[in-house]
């Protein structure tokens, strides 16, 4: 009875930990190879329902498990290769919805050292040597964000929406009545940010063209007579635009308002001399969220928010005794409580710092200049097919296109086409596509994160649109209200 236990509650763990490991993870890969051959294709077929009885069928009339378990050989084989047959993977190219990334093979590797020590980064008693590894990441971020700031810093988030929380956060603990100023363009998570502190909705700027402008925001924080908190973006959620950093940062500067620059999609382009200049002015941020579960081929969550001024983070600071008594600071250990709003807290740091050791900083520019030559291969691809329609130039790695057929129908019955087609892939499991409403209607989103992918791993995407939006065509238009 002790052994059988021991077997299915073994631990990752001290001496025998890695033996136990070996055991385990073939049959987690074996599940992973398996599950991808029986998918066949970018996701499931079949939808929410065949997903849901798929999923059934294996796990039986109970939730998961009744009171005997299966064993952990059984339920890590079975589940791994249920996970893997059901998922969209996002290492297959036709996989694009998404600022959802594939993640690198040494970056899930270094998450099982991580995973089996478990070291909790709020203290340094459960994290001596993670916390330092952190402590030189964070850096590491710190200097590529503000290259000339004397004492940058930056901390490691659950991804943008904490780290744009934190953003405000900072803003408000100096200036309590601050009021937050965005571009209509800007992500839902800096409204959601406000509402959370307690600060009023955000006032919103309207962006011509996509980006927010130096002559509205300069006419807005005039009228305003308040502390401001602006948050601009360096690339977009919907078309991945990047806002003129550097004249927006001049702007708050004669108002006196503070600046806080959302790139969690485009941050990383600072690895690559070749894409930096997009992000020009960056460093005249107050603070910067970033986020390397996008760029960064990390797998979530894997956020960090870099502030010029380290002394700003001490807002975050924060005495549990358990945890950082004051004597302990004193002796000498690092507090650690202060670095994050979290308590207990995954050591996601760990492998960023692999993934930065191992590609060095020119490696990682490199994955995203490759993206981003991609993508404008793509929409070259999609400009030279007269049965597609692209929206503009791409500034990062997101193509906006629609099927030429749904403009050959009224407006909406045109959007609807373009939904329609959209959800037909994705119940197929044929092809994972976004969309983006924008002013003049619903377009398809390719946000391109596939680090080795060509325009050709696309083509047979875009012909599925083709003919998906052909089929579709004669149907919607038939079923259209006539207005
Ligand atoms: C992804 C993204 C967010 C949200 O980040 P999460 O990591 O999903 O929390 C916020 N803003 C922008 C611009 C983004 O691209």
């Amino acid at each position: 009875m002790r052994e059988e236990i021991r077997g299915v509650a073994g631990l990752a763990g001290g001496r025998a930990g890695h033996r136990r490991l070996a055991e385990l993870i073939p049959l987690v890969l074996n599940g992973l190879a398996e599950g991808t051959v029986e998918r066949g294709a970018a996701g499931p077929a079949g939808g929410p329902a065949a997903v849901a009885a798929g999923v059934a069928a294996l796990t039986g009339t109970d939730p998961l498990a009744g009171p005997t378990g299966v064993g952990a050989e059984q339920a890590l084989s079975e589940l791994s290769r249920l996970l893997a047959a059901g998922s969209v993977d996002p290492a297959d190219p036709a996989c694009a919805a998404h600022l959802h990334c594939p993640p690198l093979a040494v970056a899930v590797a270094a998450d099982v050292v991580a995973g089996a020590l478990n070291p909790s980064m709020d203290s340094w008693d459960q994290a001596p040597v993670a916390s330092e590894l952190e402590r030189e990441l964070v850096t590491l971020i710190a200097r590529l964000c503000y290259p000339q700031a004397p004492a940058p810093d930056a901390v490691v988030t659950t991804g943008g929406t904490e780290s744009n929380l934190l953003g405000l956060l900072l803003a408000r603990e100096p200036a309590p009545t601050v009021r937050p100023v965005c571009g209509r363009n800007a992500h839902h998570s800096v409204a959601r940010a406000a509402w959370l502190l307690g600060l009023p909705a955000p006032v919103l700027v309207d962006c011509d063209g996509g980006r927010l402008r130096p002559a509205p925001l300069e006419e807005t924080l005039r009228t305003l007579g308040a502390p401001a908190v602006v948050v601009a973006t360096a690339g977009t959620t919907d078309t991945g635009e990047i806002d003129p950093l550097r004249d927006l940062a001049d702007v708050c500067r004669r108002h006196g308002a503070r600046l806080h620059v959302d790139a969690s999609y485009g941050g990383l382009a600072l690895c690559s001399a070749k894409l930096k200049p997009l992000l020009d002015g960056l460093d005249e941020a107050d603070s910067i969220a970033l986020d390397a579960h996008k760029f960064g081929w990390q797998p979530i969550s894997a956020g960090l928010l870099a502030v010029g001024r380290s002394s700003d983070l001490a807002a975050l600071s924060v005495r549990a005794e358990y945890l950082n008594a004051g004597d302990d600071t004193e002796a000498g250990l690092p507090d650690l409580l202060g670095r994050s709003i979290r308590t207990s807290r995954r050591p996601d740091a760990f492998r960023m710092a692999v993934t930065f050791r191992a590609l060095g900083i020119d490696g990682m520019g490199a994955l995203v200049e490759h993206c981003c030559a991609t993508a404008a291969d793509v929409a070259s691809a999609i400009e030279a097919d007269p049965s597609l329609r692209l929206w503009g130039a791409p500034t990062l790695s997101t193509v906006l296109f629609r099927p030429a057929r749904a403009d050959e129908l009224p407006a909406a019955t045109g959007d609807e086409l373009v939904a329609r087609v959209r959800r037909t892939l994705l119940e197929a499991g044929t092809a994972i596509v976004g969309r983006a409403t924008m002013a003049d209607g619903v377009w398809l989103k390719l946000t391109l994160l596939h680090p080795h992918a060509t325009v050709e791993d696309y083509r047979p995407l875009l012909g599925s649109v083709v003919t998906t939006a052909n089929a579709l065509a004669a149907e919607v238009a038939g079923s259209a209200v006539p207005g």
